[in-house]
């Protein structure tokens, strides 16, 4: 099986000389089609970077990262773009929906920028919406819209057409409980089949809903965990906590 997302001895290291930051130390993960993973860890233990490298949206300063496969060192700078239009939907944690475009335009503005046919990109939205329970809002604007509503809009947004790998940082951070548990199981719900998804959480709750746990500090992966007992024993182990 191809995996979604591999990250092979993946390093990041911001600035020079005395200034310098290791933010990833030879990090390997990777994610198979149908898998949802979940990163926790410290602040600044590199959750966000280990996400924007997934989404090739930075490089790393050593190590591969494929996507569906593919080696992101090997592509132009033209495929990278392509590969974040069409493959990669992203979730953060403002939501970043446009105020003067309905839930559906929102929806369907990535495939409309990609060249998609209006009408075949606002029947794509519409599934979308549908999917995550949100057939009703469609033609509603943002503010409209509660903060759960929303959150799902941002949902539908990234996983609307082909996409095959969900990042998501922090995604019910700005929710009360009860909307981020749905959105997390939304997020679940999203990632099965040849979907997979990448979320970063601090709540352990919400960890509980991955297949599996990835631990970060200092940029390493300290632990990974499938375990019964879930996030809950990491953080326990966890003296920054
Ligand atoms: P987390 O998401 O776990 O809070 P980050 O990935 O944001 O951690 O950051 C990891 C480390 O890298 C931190 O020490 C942070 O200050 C540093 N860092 C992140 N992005 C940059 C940047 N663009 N320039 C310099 N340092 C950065």
């Amino acid at each position: 099986m191809t995996s979604a997302l591999g990250l092979s001895r993946v390093s990041k290291t911001y600035g020079k000389g005395a200034s310098e930051v290791h933010a990833l130390r030879e990090v390997d993960l990777v994610v198979e089609p149908g898998e949802l993973v979940a990163v926790m860890g410290p602040s600044g233990s590199g959750k966000s970077t280990l996400l924007t490298i997934a989404g090739s949206l930075e490089e790393p300063s050593s190590g591969e990262v494929t996507v569906g496969g593919m080696a992101l060192s090997g592509l132009s700078r033209n495929e990278r773009a392509m590969l974040r239009r069409r493959h990669i939907g992203y979730v953060f944690q403002d939501f970043n929906l446009l105020a003067g475009l309905t839930a559906a335009e929102n929806v369907s503005l990535p495939l409309e920028l990609d060249g998609t046919s209006l009408k075949t990109s606002r029947a794509a939205a519409l599934a979308a919406l549908e999917r995550l329970g949100l057939a009703d809002r469609a033609d509603h604007f943002p503010d409209e819209l509660s903060g759960g509503e929303r959150q799902r809009v941002a949902i539908a947004r990234a996983v609307v057409g082909e996409r095959h790998l969900l990042l998501a940082d922090e995604p019910s951070g700005a929710l009360d409980s009860v909307n981020g548990e749905a959105v997390m199981r939304m997020v679940r719900a999203t990632c099965q089949g040849d979907v997979a998804g990448v979320v970063v959480t601090h709540d352990a709750q919400l960890a509980s809903w991955a297949d599996r746990v990835v631990f970060l500090r200092d940029g390493r992966v300290v632990d990974q965990t499938a375990e019964p007992d879930g996030p809950e024993s990491l953080l326990e182990a966890d003296p920054a906590r």
